[in-house]
């Protein structure tokens, strides 16, 4: 769970610094989760390295603070979110 709330933590972390409105940071199917404002980050004035700056975010905090192996589980609510 450590590793999973660092990952949320740096997708927080990085929309705050972007000005991405956080909704809600959850867990379901035993998964941690933050939603952010669709609108904000998908905006069409927004450039899109601030997009993958906010996904990217999440397995470099983890990474980072607690060491390579990225949370799998985390990693990959991420990519469903971009598809
Ligand atoms: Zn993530």
């Amino acid at each position: 769970m450590k590793r999973a709330a660092c990952h949320e933590a740096g997708h927080i972390i990085v929309a705050f610094k972007l000005g991405i409105r956080v909704e809600s940071v959850r867990v379901a199917n035993g998964l941690l989760l933050t939603d952010v404002w669709a609108d904000d980050l998908d905006s069409t004035s927004r450039p899109k390295i601030d997009r993958y700056a906010f996904l990217a975010g999440g397995s470099l905090a983890s990474n980072s603070s607690l060491g390579g192996d990225y949370d799998r589980g985390a990693n990959a609510g991420t990519i469903k979110a971009e598809s």
